[in-house]
């Protein structure tokens, strides 16, 4: 029965779903290995043949909590019985939504003052630069508006969200807007061209970089700064010593707002609740999905600093109520998953297991893996790490301009069990494990990771 199932299912699969990221063709054909998830526990997903796999990546980066928590469903389940729906614009409001409001404060870095729910990460970053530009407007600056991104940062999908991002698989055939987005050098210190730079002297170098941009383009024109405290998508790509120093630095001096997208880094990841806190950023917004649900359920948020609630308070004295928003904008569902999350997160002390499982899942992957021929770098922050290979590590030549392994070692640690991501750029596996990871479930994803590599090379 199973089979028969199956088989029809795959069919319609081929025929009806379009799938994100995915190559259309090649699935449409059935050349593809689609995978259908039934189930899942713990850090484990189950598939349609009944294969568990360790997900090491959390889903993609979201499943915070792991797998199958009855508190989260029964939130959700609850308030659904209760209200399933209702909206929030014109001061309504639902009791999820409120309290989830009021802890995602609680937590957040200091100066933080008020929080606007949305869906996903994309839907959050164009809130925050709509928000950047009616700033602006309110302060009677409309010139400064320009928005600089960096290279390999991802930041959404959408059409504005989209150019934000700095990956070029994302812009291509899409003809999405150049201007009013800039992108400046990644903090990419393994592939520094200048080899006998010190990081200090990298991170200086990409300040200076940026310090260049916006005297190019005139300090009055540049309305924002948006980048992730690690880069994700990008490469997992933890900042070099004094980045984000630097940066802020360059950034303040020519009264610039800057977005922290921590999308992936909030609640927990680094090992600190945000990786604002983690690397002494001040930022002024501040995007959040992905973990504040651990996507039990779809939400996202902008943080919004004191300074920036002042000016949108002073906007709508002055111009009447803001015209922004969805109709899913703190969807009583998702807000309840989310209060559910967070107190989960804080029951079960996940911030701390981040940052001693990640620390010891990062040495031990150093250690298993660090030596190797084919891995240039292995490299990471709490229960974030990426592992790059290279086709010689002394010389330093890269795979992506000659052949991508990093898949054929994914699929290698697939028929291990375990899942890692290859990242979309370069020759990366990437690493994002739920963080109620055990260091017994990091010995099982070091040891596959070690087979996957030795077999593939
Ligand atoms: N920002 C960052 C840092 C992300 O990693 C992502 C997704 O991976 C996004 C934004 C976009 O989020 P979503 O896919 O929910 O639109």
């Amino acid at each position: 029965e199973n089979g028969t199932r199956g088989n029809e299912l795959d069919s319609w699969d081929r025929d009806h779903f379009f799938h994100p990221s995915t190559h259309m063709a090649q699935h449409a054909r059935g050349e593809t290995p689609n995978r259908i998830i039934t189930g899942a526990e713990g850090v484990y997903i189950v598939d349609r043949e009944g294969r568990r796999s360790l997900d090491a990546f959390g889903g993609l980066y979201c499943v915070n909590v792991g797998y199958g928590r009855k508190k989260i469903t029964d939130a959700i389940a609850e308030q659904a019985s209760k209200l399933a729906y209702y909206h929030a614009y014109a001061s309504h409001g639902s009791e999820p939504s409120i309290r989830l409001a009021r802890m995602v404060i609680e937590r957040a870095p200091a100066g933080m003052s008020r929080v606007f729910f949305g869906l996903s990460g994309s839907d959050a970053n164009e809130t925050n630069i709509k928000l950047v530009w009616y700033i602006n407007n309110v302060l009677g600056r409309p010139e400064k508006k320009k928005i600089i991104s960096r290279w390999r940062g991802y930041h959404g999908s959408g059409v504005m969200t989209g150019s934000l991002t700095g990956l070029a698989g994302f812009h291509n055939m899409f003809d999405l807007p150049r201007a009013p987005i800039l992108h400046t050098e990644a903090p990419y210190y393994f592939r520094r061209t200048d080899r006998s730079m010190s990081e200090e002297a990298f991170s200086q170098h990409c300040a200076d970089r940026l310090e260049e941009m916006i005297q190019a383009e005139g300090p009055d024109t540049i309305a924002a700064f948006i980048g992730e405290p690690v880069l994700g998508t990008g490469g997992i790509v933890p900042p070099p010593a004094g980045y984000w120093p630097k940066i802020q630095a360059v950034l303040k001096k020519h009264d610039i707002l800057l977005i922290a997208d921590e999308v992936v880094t909030g609640f927990g990841r680094l090992g600190s609740m945000f990786g604002s806190d983690h690397y002494g950023i001040k930022p002024d917004l501040i995007t959040i999905a992905k973990g504040l649900t651990s996507a039990y359920a779809p939400l996202s948020g902008v943080i919004v600093s004191d300074k920036v609630w002042r000016i949108l308070e002073q906007g709508s004295d002055e111009y009447g109520p803001i015209g922004h928003g969805w109709t899913y904008s703190s969807h009583p569902l998702c807000t309840a998953a989310g209060v559910a999350n967070l107190e989960l997160v804080d029951e079960l002390d996940l911030v701390t297991n981040a940052r001693e499982t990640g620390a010891y899942f990062n040495e031990a992957l150093k250690e298993a893996l660090g030596g190797h021929r084919f891995v240039g770098e292995v490299r990471g922050e709490g229960l974030l790490a990426a592992v790059e290979l290279v086709r010689d590590r002394d010389d330093r030549t890269f795979f992506e301009t000659t052949e991508k392994v990093g898949p054929r070692v994914a699929a290698a640690l697939l028929e291990r069990g375990v899942i890692a991501r290859a990242m979309p750029q370069g020759d990366i596996l990437g690493f994002a494990p739920p963080l109620c990871l055990t260091r017994e479930e990091a010995d099982i994803v070091v040891d596959a990771t070690r087979g996957a590599v030795e077999a593939v090379s």
